[in-house]
């Protein structure tokens, strides 16, 4: 069965179609923060970053890229963003791999952002080192 991007993909379900390459699609999103709302996906289907393979993530990125020029010259949005949700407690509402292109236009508050917090600056080295003790 797969994902409904999988189905995307395979023709099985309609989506307004931007462009496509051996391992990538872009589409519209069907309940857009604004005019353009795009996601960006690896045709095969891995649920999020880190499950997907390194060249898989390159080709999205690229593909991400090339859009975002594209769409930033039909629209001229004052900006853009980038999101990328991984796990329902991070918003992921989709386990296939995606990336969201979100055009912006100056006062839309179209996005809520993180509160910034605060933290004593030892505490942040010891939070790095923690990371830096599973790099792979
Ligand atoms: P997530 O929260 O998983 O990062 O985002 C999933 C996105 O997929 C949502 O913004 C939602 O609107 C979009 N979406 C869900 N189902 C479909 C669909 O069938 N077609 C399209 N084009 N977008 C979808």
């Amino acid at each position: 069965m797969g994902s409904i991007f999988s189905r995307i993909v395979k023709g099985e379900l309609p989506a307004a179609r931007i462009y496509e390459d051996d391992d990538t699609l872009a589409f519209l999103d069907i309940n857009p923060a604004s005019r353009g709302h795009t996601l960006v996906i690896c045709k095969e289907e891995y649920p999020d970053l880190l499950s997907v393979p390194p060249n898989l993530v390159v080709a999205v990125t690229r593909t991400t890229q090339r859009v975002a020029r594209a769409i930033t010259s039909a629209f001229q949005p004052d900006g853009f963003n980038i999101v990328q949700n991984n796990g329902a407690a991070a918003g992921q509402v989709v386990f296939h791999f995606h990336v969201h292109i979100i055009p912006r236009w100056e006062g839309d508050r179209v996005l809520a952002y993180w509160r910034p917090g605060k933290v004593e600056k030892s505490e942040l080295q010891e939070i790095a080192d923690q990371i830096k003790a599973h790099i792979d």
